[in-house]
């Protein structure tokens, strides 16, 4: 499963649509709360289930995207952090996800 299609909507979800013509939207903030980077892995890991991460504006603006292979993107996110690897398995489950 593949995205034929990549984009920001209305600059608050992640639209994509995949080669199956299904189609997925995620929002920014869950994107970028979930990111699959070590250190935001670690630095969830550390912190308790009740913490609510507030972000702040920078942080949850995308100002680009990057296929990696043809098995994920990555996005660089305006206060500069880009070591996510969003495989794209993962981006259809966090679109189905409630
Ligand atoms: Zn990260």
């Amino acid at each position: 499963m593949k995205p034929v299609q990549i984009r920001v909507i209305d600059k608050k979800k992640l639209f994509i649509k995949w080669d199956d013509e299904t189609e997925s939207e995620i929002g920014l903030e869950k994107l970028r709360k979930r990111c699959p980077c070590a250190t935001c892995l670690a630095e969830r890991e550390k912190q308790s289930k009740s913490y609510i991460p507030i972000l702040n504006e920078n942080e949850v603006k995308i100002i680009n995207i990057n296929q990696v292979g043809n098995y994920a993107i990555t996005v660089t996110w305006k206060d500069g952090h880009n070591t996510g690897i969003y495989e794209y398995p993962f981006l259809k489950k966090l679109a189905d996800e409630k």
